[in-house]
């Protein structure tokens, strides 16, 4: 087995992209998740990937990228919103973990952006901390309508990829790991209907890696 430690991004989008390609063709192998596995990684953790998604309970990670224990290593909040917690927990799987790969998951008919939309057209701010994750998803849904973009998908879109550059750019440990080639974040838009995850933004996929000595 290739040691997770030897992947480079491409590798770990690659085993993502083909364990959402089981599921949507309804062949999942339901991997790493009988009791073998679950003895032999608990000492240790070395997830593939950081999968920073929306907590739509229609997306469960695990099951849509038909992985198992100790695979992902998953944050989430609604709206994939970024907070100083989301970013500290992403920060662990990648500086600490070695994860060679982040992933944002947004998603069609997201309650967080269509909230966010119905607040920008003059509709009603939430209560609570629901107004917290609604008014950090509106810059999104802002910056869409200004580049005359309005349908949902083309927000959704707009939402995902600035999640991607927000991480960068709030993170130094991440932009510093993405610009040494040593992990890539990808944005991906995820199809309630048929399950399918579509690449919508990527930094450092594809970067040169220095060659193994
Ligand atoms: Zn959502």
């Amino acid at each position: 087995m290739t040691e997770i430690q030897d992947l480079t991004p491409r590798d770990a989008f690659e085993l993502l992209l083909a364990g959402n390609q089981r599921f949507v063709t309804g062949s999942p192998e339901h991997p790493n998740q009988d009791a073998t596995r679950r003895a032999e990684i608990a000492p240790s953790q070395q997830p593939f990937a950081v999968l920073f998604g929306c907590s739509d309970s229609r997306l469960a990670a695990e099951i849509i990228f038909d992985q198992g224990l100790g695979d992902l290593f998953v944050v989430r909040t609604a709206g994939h919103v970024v907070g100083a917690e989301a970013l500290g927990s992403i920060e662990y799987g990648v500086s600490v973990l070695d994860c060679p790969l982040v992933v944002v998951l947004g998603h069609d008919s997201c309650g967080a952006i269509a909230a966010a939309r119905a607040a920008a057209d003059g509709g009603q701010v939430p209560a609570g901390f629901v107004r917290d994750v609604v008014e950090r998803v509106t810059p999104s849904v802002l910056a869409a309508r200004a580049a005359g973009r309005d349908q949902p998908e083309e927000i959704l879109a707009e939402h995902i990829r600035h999640t991607v550059d927000l991480l960068l750019e709030r993170s130094r440990v991440l932009a510093d790991r993405v610009a040494a080639g040593r992990a890539a974040v990808v944005g991906l838009s995820y199809r309630l209907a048929d399950g399918s995850a579509q690449l919508v933004a990527s930094r450092g996929l594809d970067a040169a890696v220095p060659a193994a000595s």
